[in-house]
């Protein structure tokens, strides 16, 4: 009781221990060299995630029911369509998209992209980070394409992204920038770069591929224009991301591919294309994957609080144990600690990276990543400031899919090897 207000606080039965989504492949063994088999840590989660428990049984539900969406009007059709179509609306609300946002279904982020750069305005000028994933890097082509070294600090970087501006020629503009690093799993300052951007009549495309899977985005807070992800990151199966964002670029511009779907009519002297979604989503999409995706976010967005402090605790927990690895430098592109998803490169003095990855797979049954992660300038800069002549490093990026043990077997299995040397 609050003697001075005469409220009454509610009681709590305490901090309750929550409780993150359950991935498939939990107790997957894979094979040792040393002969036997283990539980399979993997952490990879970076490249691909797991799938959920929950989509896979989804996914199992839907599989005998798909069927072709927008052209049939049989049962399984009316169906298939009913859940592509809402799968729309789960992923606008999973970006916290605005009223009359496009949500088209691609392959994934990289597809995504390159169908926003082709729906660009001719002319339009393009800021991008040299940090970002080549995916987010090199489908913007032309003359007036700006392509910039990320700073040591985010201040450095929005002061960057705003001078950048400044020089472009008059017309449309876009900044590209991916809201946590592939390479590093630091934040980038998204919102700053956005309030920056207005101030140039810019737009911003976020690449969220790595921060969907682990932080809850706002379009309408971050105050970005478009966002794109891949499925395959957020827990569910290969084949299925999206492309969410203002209409009106997408409506004007050209199909992203000619074929059935796309268009509206078709005559022997002319074709009128879709100007919604459609427009861009020609031939017959990926049922199973949008339905798997959007179960995915669902899932998510019902246990962020539970996902964030599964990720944060084991990555307390690697950090720490890799600083104390003899030989190890971690990768970071800011000189001062920011937010971070889990992902973590380094690299160890005097071990090869691939080999270091190899030995972890055949003799300790962990799965990390090598080499400069698809964003080779930014990686290979890295890579040397942090001592290394080699151009590429170990990546270990945890998910719902880490524990601790598969924390505790990396810290242990790198101590060993840098132990016995290479
Ligand atoms: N952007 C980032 C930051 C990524 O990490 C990746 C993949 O690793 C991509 C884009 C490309 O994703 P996808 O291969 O699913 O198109």
């Amino acid at each position: 009781l609050d003697r001075s207000t005469g409220t009454v606080a509610t009681v709590s039965a305490g901090p309750a221990v929550p409780a993150v989504p359950a991935v498939a492949g939990a107790t997957l063994r894979v094979p040792l060299v040393t002969g036997g088999d283990i539980g399979y840590a993997n952490l990879d989660h970076a490249a691909s995630a797991p799938c959920l428990d929950a989509v896979r049984s989804a996914v199992d539900e839907f599989l005998p029911w798909y069927a072709s969406v927008h052209r049939g009007a049989g049962f399984a059709s009316q169906v298939s369509t009913r859940l592509y179509e809402r799968t729309r609306d789960v992923l606008r609300r999973f970006v916290d998209a605005r009223n009359g946002d496009s949500v088209i279904f691609t392959r994934n982020t990289t597809d995504a992209f390159n169908l926003l750069a082709k729906a660009l305005p001719r002319k339009t000028s393009v800021v991008v980070f040299d940090s970002e994933h080549h995916a987010a890097l090199l489908p913007w082509r032309g003359p007036n394409v700006r392509r910039v070294q990320l700073p040591r600090t985010r201040l450095a970087a929005v002061s960057v992204v705003d001078e950048a501006l400044a020089e472009c020629p008059q017309g449309p503009r876009l900044v590209v920038v991916a809201g946590a690093s592939n390479v590093t799993g630091e934040l980038l300052p998204v919102a700053e770069i956005a309030a920056v951007a207005r101030k140039h009549g810019a737009r911003v495309a976020l690449d969220a591929a790595q921060l969907a899977p682990h932080r809850r985005i706002s379009l309408r807070e971050l105050d970005v224009d478009y966002v794109a992800l891949s499925g395959h990151k957020l827990y569910a199966p290969f084949g299925a991301g999206a492309l969410i964002g203002r209409s009106d670029w997408l409506r004007a511009a050209e199909p992203y591919l000619a074929g059935g779907g796309a268009t509206k009519l078709v005559t022997e002297e002319a074709v009128v294309w879709n100007s919604g979604e459609e427009r861009h989503e020609a031939g017959s999409p990926n049922t199973v994957g949008v339905y798997a995706l959007g179960v995915a976010c669902e899932q998510l967005a019902a246990h962020w609080n539970a996902v964030g402090s599964h990720e944060a605790a084991l990555l307390e927990r690697l950090r720490k144990g890799l600083a104390s690895l003899p030989g190890c430098a971690e990768l970071r592109f800011f000189d001062a600690p920011v937010d971070r998803v889990g992902t973590v490169s380094f690299v160890v003095d005097g071990f090869e990276p691939g080999w270091l990855a190899a030995v972890l797979s055949a003799e300790y049954g962990i799965g990390v990543r090598d080499g400069a992660f698809c964003a080779h300038v930014a990686a290979r800069r890295l890579i040397r400031e942090a001592g290394s002549e080699g151009q590429q490093a170990v990546r270990v990026s945890l998910g719902l899919g880490s524990t601790e043990e598969h924390v505790d077997r990396l810290l242990l299995a790198l101590r060993q090897i840098v132990a016995r040397g290479a």
